[in-house]
């Protein structure tokens, strides 16, 4: 079994490093992630400048891969032949904030997942809840343990689905207050995005996509319900965002006489 670990935070930061600790017991796993942090850069394709990877130590002294690509392109380039062996499983994270709803077209997190579902390759995001008054250093621990068993669980199965691809969000709990896992689809999240225009120091205005963190309608069946209710929440997509309900409607339009 090898099992490809990338994350957007770039390959230094903590969740990274939990999580390729946590996968070691189900493994082989590679770390090839970004050099610097890519947090809401979307889904990336670099076509028009050169991929650099580099060797990096992480804190516990492994070995991991650094490239300057997005976290998409971390996953383009190892599946394409940069790591040797083939990969069975691909896992990113752990992001240090939840990741809902239409925050998923945002995430880095989960667009390398996706990546990996482009190319056939079953895949997760998991993303920590961390509140947003959360003090000190986080503890992805819990996490890292839940994405190590829902890999279990994924690798374990008689027949893994095609494209499998798992949004995971964990709630900031201790395990033992953690009520369960639901299965849910992806809720409606509400950004309060405000633009901000300043001046620069020559008088030219820039502007600033600011305003607060993004809330969410906790309705039950959705990530955003089970997080506030304390569950891990399993969220299956896919990336075939075809709106069927519309087809009928499109198709009874007049299309040639307009
Ligand atoms: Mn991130």
């Amino acid at each position: 079994m090898h099992i490809l670990v990338t994350n957007d935070d770039g390959v230094l930061a903590p969740g990274i490093l939990v999580l390729a600790q946590a996968m070691r017991s189900l493994g082989k796993v590679s770390v090839l992630a970004p050099d610097h942090n890519w947090s809401a850069s979307g889904h990336v394709k670099t076509l028009h400048r050169p991929l650099r990877v580099k060797e990096v130590l992480l804190a516990d002294g492994t070995l991991a891969l650094a490239s300057d690509g997005a976290p998409s392109d971390c996953v383009a380039l190892a599946v394409l032949g940069l790591l040797p062996d083939p990969i069975d499983l691909v896992i990113s994270g752990i992001n240090p904030n939840g990741n809902f709803g239409y925050d998923v077209t945002y995430s880095g997190t989960v667009t390398a997942a996706m990546e990996a579902s482009i190319w056939g390759l079953p895949a997760m995001a998991v993303s920590l809840e961390t509140p947003e008054n959360h003090q000190g250093e986080v503890d992805y621990s819990v996490a890292a343990s839940i994405a190590l068993k829902i890999a279990m669980k994924i690798m374990s199965s008689a027949e893994i689905p095609a494209r499998l691809l798992l949004n995971v969000n964990v709630p900031c709990l201790p395990e033992t207050e953690i009520k369960g896992w639901r299965v849910t689809r992806m809720g409606l999240r509400i950004y309060r995005d405000e633009l901000v225009r300043r001046l620069d120091p020559r008088g030219r205005p820039y502007y600033w996509i600011g305003g607060d963190a993004p809330t969410g309608i906790p309705d039950e069946g959705t990530d955003i319900g089970a997080i506030e209710k304390g569950y891990v929440s399993i969220t299956p997509l896919q990336l075939d965002l075809t709106a069927h309900a519309l087809i009928p409607t499109l198709q009874s339009w007049d299309w040639i006489n307009e």
